[in-house]
């Protein structure tokens, strides 16, 4: 097997799992998987410059030519999402076997396989003895699947030093295949801005008592009209720019009759947004802020009245909403003054970083030189990254994981069956090394 392939095996059966619980998430494990990462890359841990963060976090600086230029980050993380015992995995998903020109595991496509190949990437340059025309930072997250504040950490260190970037990439898009019902080539999506994840709790209250007497009216019977009322006023759609942009550029590769209708979106939003409404739950949270009623509570016990009900909303904020706009949408579509509602976890949309932007160009060529069939576009993306912390100092953040990803693949992230195509990944590794090189 190819040397690289064999080390993304090595640190693939390493099962760095996240917990938000401090007390579930094995450190031995993590310094486990950070030995191998120095053993497999010697040159990068010798000559770059190395800082934990907070625990199991990584911070590297690469000297470039010229200590005047603002410096690239790239960014990925090392921790993954846990396995559902139950889950049918065909391969075992610590095992990083290969089969039919795959490597099967969990993290292969989030976020190790990015993570390892930016690794490859900058070793084989090291070897080379090449130096990056401006500093190469590199920050690796141990808490991104948890939410946690290492990225944070990673953001004040870098303040600290007063680096100001030009622009952070992280996973996100993909050289996505099937994306687009019709659209035959792969897009190069390019996620400029991520939806910021937000809960809401609404809390009704009342007197309780025994069961065998209920009045109308109770927290239970509050808490299920309000849930129904969220159901029945939904955000209204819009189009934010990247999606418009996103239509524009795969409009010639669209179904004859679609393509008008897509090249002109911006200025036809009205019928877009119909559209990608009827078209699924999918393509609807595209165009707008999503609120999902996760979690109920009423009563502990069947013949006890609720005197406290609650249901937990979580939010996906679309950017031009805030969490201030939206939470207001949600207190006027209750309607409903005795029932409280308060934020759980705030998460604003990250900016929308720029897309006509020699930075934006430089990774579209990138994409357009290593996957000379994909369309390279922008878009906004649903999941949250650790990125989303470096837009507090820098306005062009990136998120693009240079891998080829089916739909299926694309789908068993934090799922069973995750795999990344051998070739596929090295073509990844090809695409960071052209990245490095290229930089300006
Ligand atoms: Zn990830």
């Amino acid at each position: 097997m190819d040397a690289d392939v064999e080390k993304l095996c090595r640190l693939v059966r390493i099962p760095t799992v996240s917990s938000t619980d401090e007390a579930e998430v094995d450190a031995e494990v993590f310094e486990r998987f950070l030995a191998a990462l120095a053993e497999e890359f010697p040159l990068l841990h010798e000559r770059l410059e190395v800082t934990r963060v907070r625990d199991h976090s990584l911070l590297l600086r690469w000297a470039g030519r010229d200590p005047d230029a603002a410096p690239v980050v790239l960014m990925a993380h090392l921790d993954v999402v846990p396995v559902d015992p139950t889950a049918p995995w065909q391969h075992p998903p610590f095992g990083a076997e290969v089969h039919d020109g795959a490597v099967w595991g969990r993290g292969t496509l989030d976020d190790k396989g990015s993570l390892v190949a930016t690794c490859v990437a900058v070793e084989r340059l090291l070897a080379a003895d090449a130096v990056p025309a401006r500093d190469v930072w590199l920050s690796f997250g141990a808490r991104e699947e948890v939410s946690g504040e290492d990225a944070a950490a990673a953001v004040g260190l870098l303040r600290e030093r007063g680096v100001a970037p030009w622009f952070v990439l992280d996973e996100g898009g993909a050289v996505a295949h099937q994306a687009f019902p019709g659209v035959a080539p792969p897009l190069g999506v390019v996620g400029v801005s991520e939806k910021g994840t937000t809960t809401l709790e609404l809390v009704a209250e009342g007197r309780g008592g025994h069961s065998s007497t209920p009045s109308r009216g109770g927290p239970t019977a509050r808490i299920a009209r309000a849930v129904v009322r969220l159901e029945s006023r939904p955000f209204p759609a819009r189009l934010p720019a990247p999606t418009a942009e996103l239509f524009r550029r795969i409009a010639p590769h669209a179904p004859l009759p679609l393509r008008p209708l897509f090249a002109a979106a911006s200025r036809l939003e009205p019928l877009v947004t119909r559209a990608l409404l009827a078209a699924g739950p999918e393509p609807a949270a595209l165009v707008r802020t999503t609120m999902a009623v996760t979690q109920l509570s009423g009563s502990p016990a069947h013949n006890v009245l609720a005197s406290r009900a609650t249901a937990a909303v979580n939010l996906r904020i679309l950017v031009g909403d805030t969490v201030a706009s939206a939470t207001e949408h949600v207190r006027r579509a209750v309607a409903d003054d005795s029932i409280t509602v308060t934020v759980l976890e705030a998460g604003e949309p990250s900016p929308v970083s720029p897309v006509d932007d020699p930075a934006f160009e430089l990774l579209a060529a990138t994409i357009a030189a290593e996957f000379p069939d994909a369309v390279p576009t922008p878009y906004v993306m649903m999941a949250a990254t650790d990125s989303r912390f470096f837009t507090a100092i820098c306005e062009r953040v990136y998120r693009f994981t240079p891998f080829r990803m089916t739909k299926e693949q694309r789908e068993s992230i934090h799922s069973y069956d995750e795999h990344v195509g051998v070739a596929d990944w090295l073509a990844g590794v090809a695409w960071y090394e052209r990245l490095l090189r290229d930089l300006p």
